[in-house]
């Protein structure tokens, strides 16, 4: 008879493997050790580490979403140039780190005939940056409330500014991200350039699919304005449109209450936000397009404000400054002026509950 499996064999949620198992030998030797990095060129860094030892790294853009066929492409290059080890970045990025500097080029026109195209760095020691990949979500492809696609309108714009992706010829770092819903699950509310897929109606219960698959009690609880209320007679949900701000929580609770349209559903962009510390504090992206329309297959609509701000930000910025720095130098009315976009009034937030949009920053002034 087979002995009885051990309680460890149990154990099944222990959560991701310690990352320390899967660093390069390279890396594990001098982790901590390292002196200065270097960008070679476009797409390839060195890091060199107080023992003399070398790690390049060739990154590459890809498109977030990737079939299996494509991972196994690119787990074959990375078997073959570094002894099999690879990374993905934040920002959808490929990075190859490789320790003999002889086998970049190779690697780069292999990479490059899989057609990921190599750049996506910059170097901050001489003001030369690229616009790194854009971080977007699942869009159609996958999510359930998407007001647009997100793989889609990101290729677009990609491709519109692929120059600059290739080639280090920016004045300073530009984060764009797009997430398809307000759930915003992109974290988009901080990038210098942002996308959201923006709902424009309120939802259309279906009486029938909210009494069949639905709790109402949570559904209403759900809805942030207290736009829904229950009607137990009819055991249903009762929409105040008036209160509704289109988020579309109230259909992540219950298919019963669609809110897609596809006329009034759109995109709307957002800029001058940041992360970092660095000069300025950190801040939230504002409004500066409340909707344009959902146009596939290339949403020309959309790439033109993308391309028309950073085209004039890029020509006008002084080395280094993002986004945000540059408008708070020229201001809101000259960014409006100099890209072309129009002004609207509903750009002007009045917001009922606006203390949630006062301004946020994590620098302190006593
Ligand atoms: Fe889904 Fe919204 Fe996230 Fe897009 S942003 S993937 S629609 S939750
Ligand atoms: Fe409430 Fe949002 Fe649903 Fe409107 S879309 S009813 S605001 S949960």
């Amino acid at each position: 008879m087979a002995s009885e499996p051990v309680e460890e064999e149990y154990i099944s949620d222990i959560g991701p493997p310690d990352f320390r198992e899967m660093l390069p030998p390279v890396i594990k030797k001098n982790y901590g050790k390292w002196k200065y990095h270097e960008v070679l060129k476009p797409g390839v860094l060195v890091h060199v580490a107080e023992s003399g030892d070398k790690v390049y790294t060739v990154r590459a853009g890809e498109p977030r979403l990737m079939s299996t066929q494509s991972i196994r492409q690119i787990c074959e290059l990375a078997d073959k140039y570094c002894d099999g080890y690879i990374r993905f970045t934040t920002r959808n990025n490929i990075e190859f780190l490789l320790t003999d500097e002889s086998k970049i080029d190779d690697l780069i026109k292999e990479v490059e005939e899989l057609g990921y195209p190599v750049g996506g760095t910059w170097d901050a020691t001489k003001a030369k940056y690229s616009l790194s990949n854009i971080v977007h979500t699942q869009g159609w492809i996958h999510c359930h409330t998407p007001a647009i696609d997100a793989s889609g309108v990101v290729k677009s714009i990609m491709d519109a500014l692929f120059d600059h992706f290739k080639n280090m010829d920016l004045p300073g770092l530009c984060r764009i991200s797009l997430a398809c819903c307000l759930n915003m699950c992109g974290a988009v509310h901080a990038s210098d350039i942002s996308l959201v897929g923006v709902h424009r109606t309120p939802p259309m219960p279906d009486d029938d699919t909210i009494r069949r698959t639905c709790e109402i009690p949570s559904t209403v609880s759900g809805c942030p304005t207290g736009a829904l209320r229950p009607d137990m007679k009819r055991k249903t949900i009762i929409v105040d449109e008036s209160k509704c701000m289109y988020c579309g929580n109230c259909y992540t609770m219950c298919p019963g209450m669609p809110c897609f349209d596809p006329e009034n559903g759109g995109v709307a962009i957002l800029a001058g936000g940041k992360i970092s510390d660095a000069r300025a504090p950190a801040r939230l992206s504002k409004v500066i397009v409340p909707w344009l329309p959902n146009n596939p297959p290339r949403w020309p609509e959309v790439v033109d404000v993308i391309k028309a701000i950073l085209e004039t930000w890029a020509a006008e910025a002084k080395p280094h400054e993002r986004i945000a720095e540059w408008i708070d130098r020229i201001g809101w009315e000259k960014f409006f002026e100099k890209t072309g976009i129009e002004f609207k009034v509903q750009l002007i937030d009045d917001f009922r509950q606006p203390r949630h949009t006062f301004r946020t920053t994590t620098q302190f002034k006593w």
